[in-house]
């Protein structure tokens, strides 16, 4: 789980890292009040889940309190890397004397920690490690390893501090492992490490990534406000578990559930829904013949996700039929039920006999089924998914 600046800031200060305290503001006016409260110059920073700000527009100067609330207004109004702004970072603007790059991150391939160093840290860090690898030093230890002193000392010598500057900087070095341990992180890096023109050394970036699996050792993280968070680009839970059952899957934002199946049906169907006027929270697809095991967990899928209003369900049987559909969704529905309303249609090879299996296990148990619509070709898939998007709506009202 990556975290926000101002998040691994907070970690930061915790470990004795030098940081300049600022404010996390959610409005414009706000960012006004908190370049008052400083009483200097500021830097505005968005506050998205990526870096490369500096060079995308997304960290910003100002002299004045005006001038920080209309650069936070242009800053709100604006995506940064594609990503849109909900807080900023308001900082007291330090004057740069020198940048440095500071990074501990996992190398995979030979399971071992990397603690990086550069004397030029900052928005070339990539440009460097690309042109002049040989400026970047690098100590490799293995993970349970402990951490010898001189390392701190060698690699604040290789950034160039002296005197009472070596004590200074090796210590960074080592609160930055402490900190990579203490919290199971993946990525640790202080870019720029900033040496101020009043000598201090302050940590101006904050980036840190956590491992997600060993985020359930860390429930201080929440106390401190830093709440677990999914991440574009990384499964869902929902997503790994359907993975484990070898469903294709995917999760969406919307509200119904696609419980689809057969010749492109899937992708129909979501088209139809969107046509609606609804939005799809899944994309699925059966695979051929599902068995009934398959359908249940299928239907699990949709029906223990919480943003799941209604569920759209469009069969057509070409090998697999749809009477042995209808009896794997039916034992479904005895041995579990469904809390969610569902419409659905059968077309194609046996679909009069699938119907038929609804209609005499609605008889019996009319309890189970009373949220459940069936289908057959009479009805044309367009009323389906019309009737999906209405059954999603009134389960909101
Ligand atoms: P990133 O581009 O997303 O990594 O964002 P950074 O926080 O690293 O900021 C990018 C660049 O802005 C840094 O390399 C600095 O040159 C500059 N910068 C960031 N904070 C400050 C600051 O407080 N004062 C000054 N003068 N420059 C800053
Ligand atoms: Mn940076």
């Amino acid at each position: 789980m990556r975290l926000y600046e101002y998040e691994a800031k907070k970690l930061f200060s915790q470990l004795k890292i030098p940081i300049t305290s600022g404010e996390v503001a959610e409005s414009k006016e706000q960012a006004k009040a908190f370049a008052e409260k400083l009483g200097k110059p500021v830097v505005l920073k968005a506050q998205i889940l990526s870096g490369g700000r500096g060079k995308s527009g997304g960290v910003k100067f100002a002299q004045s309190p005006q001038d920080a609330e209309k650069k936070a207004d242009e800053l709100f109004s604006s995506k940064i890397k594609g990503f849109p702004i909900q807080k900023i970072l308001v900082d007291e603007k330090l004057d740069i004397d020198k940048e440095f790059y500071l990074g501990i991150t996992l190398d995979r391939v030979n399971y071992k920690i990397v603690i990086l160093a550069c004397p030029e840290g900052g928005v070339e860090i990539e440009e460097i490690a690309r042109r002049e690898p040989e400026k970047i030093k690098k100590i490799s230890l293995d993970v349970d390893q402990k951490f010898f002193p001189f390392w701190g000392m060698s690699l604040a010598q290789w950034l160039g501090a002296k005197g009472e500057n070596l004590k200074i900087v090796s210590n960074i070095v080592v609160s930055l492992f402490n900190l990579f341990k203490k919290y199971d992180a993946k990525l640790v890096e202080i870019n720029p490490l900033i040496l101020t023109k009043a000598g201090k050394y302050v940590a101006a970036d904050a980036r840190m990534s956590i491992d997600d699996d060993a985020l359930f050792r860390h429930p201080e993280l929440a106390e401190m406000g830093i709440e677990k968070r999914h991440e574009e680009g990384e499964m869902t839970e929902r997503e790994k578990l359907a993975r484990e059952w070898e469903i294709p899957y995917l999760d969406l934002d919307g509200d119904i559930g696609m419980f689809p199946g057969g010749a492109g049906f899937g992708i129909m169907g979501n088209d139809f829904i969107h046509y609606f006027g609804g939005k799809p929270a899944n994309f699925m697809d059966s695979g051929g013949g599902p068995t009934p095991e398959r359908l249940a967990r299928m239907l699990i899928l949709l029906d223990e996700n919480p943003k799941v209003k209604a569920i759209f369900g469009a069969r057509f049987g070409g090998i697999s039929r749809c009477d042995d559909f209808a009896k794997g969704v039916v034992m479904f529905l005895k041995e579990h039920g469904l809390s969610k309303p569902m419409v659905l249609r059968m077309t194609g090879n046996m679909w009069e006999e699938g119907v038929r299996i609804f209609q005499e296990a609605r008889k019996e148990h009319p309890e189970i089924f009373k949220n459940i619509e069936i289908h057959g070709i009479e009805t044309p898939i367009e009323e389906i998914a019309k009737r999906a998007v209405e059954l999603a709506l009134l389960a909101k009202s």
